[in-house]
């Protein structure tokens, strides 16, 4: 994307309004970071801080657009389709690495370069070379890259 794209291509999805590239992309690792730090639907500051990508002025643009409201110590978000789409989806795939735990193993499926397993999804073998689900059924230890909010 170039950078004059960047200021012209606007993202609708759902019931949101419309937002840019970066903030929907800050906007959605956001909500599913909050959910791993155990707080589901506060963006905190900490969080903003820890992410090299530049923040300030989308975070500015959420909270315009009315997505995400001041709070002491970080944001609330008010986006309750995107919080229980990636709750229903945690829940799921929770129920899912529990079968795998449960069993000791996970169910390969696929030749070539990318196996996955077939219960709980989670690659058991990836062509380049990022974390993989363990032998005994372990989820890889992996969640929303910070990487990938700094790719513009
Ligand atoms: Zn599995």
């Amino acid at each position: 994307m170039s950078d004059d794209d960047e200021h012209e291509n606007f993202i609708q999805a759902g019931e949101l309004p419309p937002l840019s590239m970066p903030a929907f992309q800050l906007h959605t690792f956001a909500i599913i970071e909050s959910f791993q730090r155990g707080v589901p639907g506060f963006v905190s500051d900490d969080y903003l801080e820890a992410i090299p990508a530049e923040t300030t002025l989308t975070a500015a643009e959420l909270e315009m657009a009315g997505v995400w409201v001041r709070r002491e110590g970080g944001y609330f978000v008010q986006d309750d389709e995107t919080i229980s789409m990636v709750m229903g989806f945690r829940e799921k795939s929770d129920a899912n690495a529990e079968k795998c735990l449960t069993r000791g193993y996970h169910a390969p499926r696929g030749d070539g370069d990318w196996i996955v397993c077939e219960t709980c999804h989670v690659p058991l073998k990836r062509p380049d070379g990022k974390p993989v689900g363990g032998a005994h059924g372990e989820a890889p230890d992996y969640g929303p890259q910070r990487d990938d909010l700094d790719a513009e």
